[in-house]
């Protein structure tokens, strides 16, 4: 399905991204795995890739960092050739309610949830424009929607990259670039696993299909939002919920 397209996925060296790396390298895509933390981590993603018959390669940058994004594009395209897809996954969380969050708490969930996200567009933009083509995919999540106490900083975060991917899908058509979002709800990752059995519970008693969703759940929309089956979607937020919010 995506046999020769070159990927680059943000924060892919655990959960929801090293997932779609995964999912994007069994279709054929060869895939740049970015991370900021555990250099080992990323490294076993890579070799889990390479065992899949696709090239990979780790690439350290912090998304928010403009000379960062500059560069782990300017690698990717100088090690693969092109850029075809970039999939806008990395993210953090810094819960607090509003009248006990520090400045810092919601500038850094800005930062890298938000932020991020531009810089990385900004930087392929060129190289897509150039190949008029390409597929952008950002991930949201659903309370960017929905809102959620004791989350501010990273709904109001999400609820821009929503509207983030709606400007940018209007900016980039002309060129056949696409770009999409996903809004996971309540996905089993070392985020979620952060949270208390109360948070857990009371979320869970949310979700109409009544379970956590999996890593994968996403990947394979993130897959579909790449292939040439969605080649008339653009400037959507697909859910991916089990039902959350309808
Ligand atoms: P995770 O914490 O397991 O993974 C996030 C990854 O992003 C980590 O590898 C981390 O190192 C990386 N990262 C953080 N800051 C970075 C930076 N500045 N530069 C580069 N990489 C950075 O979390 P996850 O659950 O896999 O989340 C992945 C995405 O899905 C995030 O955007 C998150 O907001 C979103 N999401 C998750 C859920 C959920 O239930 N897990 C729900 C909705 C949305």
């Amino acid at each position: 399905m995506l046999q020769g397209k070159n990927a680059l996925i943000t924060g892919a060296s655990r959960g929801i991204g090293r997932s779609i790396a995964l999912e994007l390298a069994k279709q054929g895509a060869n895939v740049a795995v970015n991370y900021s933390g555990s250099e080992e981590k990323a490294q076993s993603v890579v070799d889990e890739i390479k065992q899949l018959g696709v090239k990979s390669f780790k690439v350290q940058a912090d998304v928010a960092n403009e000379e960062n994004a500059k560069a782990m594009v300017k690698e990717v395209v100088s090690q693969f050739g092109s850029l075809d897809i970039l999939v806008n996954n990395a993210g953090i969380t810094r819960d607090n309610l509003i009248m006990r969050m520090k400045e810092d708490e919601f500038d850094q969930v800005i930062n890298t949830n938000l932020k991020g996200v531009f810089q990385c567009t900004k930087a392929v933009s060129r190289q897509m424009m150039k190949q008029k083509a390409g597929r952008i995919v950002n991930v949201a999540s659903i309370v960017g929607v929905s809102g959620n106490p004791g989350q501010a900083n990273y709904v109001a975060a999400k609820a821009g990259v929503i509207g983030l991917t709606k400007s940018t899908a209007k900016e980039f058509a002309s060129r056949n670039i696409l770009v999409n979002a996903v809004a996971p709800g309540f996905i089993s990752t070392d985020m979620t696993n952060e949270l208390t059995d109360e948070q857990k519970e009371s979320m869970l008693a949310m979700v109409p299909l009544a379970k956590l969703g999996e890593p994968e759940d996403v990947a394979k929309v993130v897959r579909f939002l790449t292939s040439d089956d969605a080649n008339y979607i653009t400037g959507q937020t697909i859910h991916i919920d089990g039902g959350m919010v309808m």
